[in-house]
């Protein structure tokens, strides 16, 4: 396996708004399922294909339980890696939003109500076939994507992600969460895909 999970690239106490508490219990969940990737794959070198059948079979839910594992491990790797920055935009990237959304002020609107509106996730996302950046929601990890569409900032709104700090107030969390979006990361991201 080539994928190693990554460390929290900002110290757990050091978010505005997101208690340590909820960041390290962020980063063991993130960690699982960069574990259960592992095993999927490593099962799924020694699974019967002969048996192979679309109501049940074993890599039927190998298969199932893959998408689920990797888009859990790599979805949180990008949330993470957007965090730890004071939220003020900066590079490159915000010209395309600008271009994209009308102004950032629009764009942040629109990321805000899109996270309101998803039952796991609201991705920021480069569509290759558009050529445009784009938000697409999922209802969990492997709900919502969609292929040919790149992933620059997640946004996480699995309950994990804020009851602790927030309880029910999803909006609050949204708001603390956008202080500390590190626009120079995402930047780097976006000049990563550009290229
Ligand atoms: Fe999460």
């Amino acid at each position: 396996m080539n994928y190693q999970a990554k460390q929290l690239p900002f110290k757990p106490d050091s978010l505005k708004g997101i208690s340590d508490k909820t960041s390290l219990t962020h980063d063991k969940l993130y960690q699982a399922y960069v574990a259960k990737k592992d095993q999927i794959q490593a099962e799924l070198k020694n699974v019967d294909l002969t048996t192979a059948n679309q109501t049940y079979s074993q890599l039927r839910a190998l298969k199932d339980a893959e998408t689920f594992a990797v888009n859990g491990a790599y979805l949180h790797e990008i949330y993470f890696a957007g965090l730890g920055g004071d939220g003020a935009p900066k590079g490159d990237i915000i010209e395309q939003i600008n271009q994209d959304f009308g102004s950032f002020e629009q764009f942040t609107a629109l990321a805000k109500a899109c996270a309101m509106a998803a039952r796991g996730w609201a991705v920021l996302a480069w569509d290759t076939f558009e050529q445009c950046l784009h938000i697409y929601n999922g209802d969990a990890h492997n709900q919502g994507g969609v292929w040919g569409a790149l992933p620059i900032l997640t946004i996480d709104v699995y309950e994990h992600a804020y009851f602790m700090d927030y309880g029910s107030d999803r909006k609050a969390y949204l708001e603390a969460l956008f202080q500390n979006i590190d626009w120079q990361a995402v930047d780097q991201r976006w000049s990563q895909i550009k290229r």
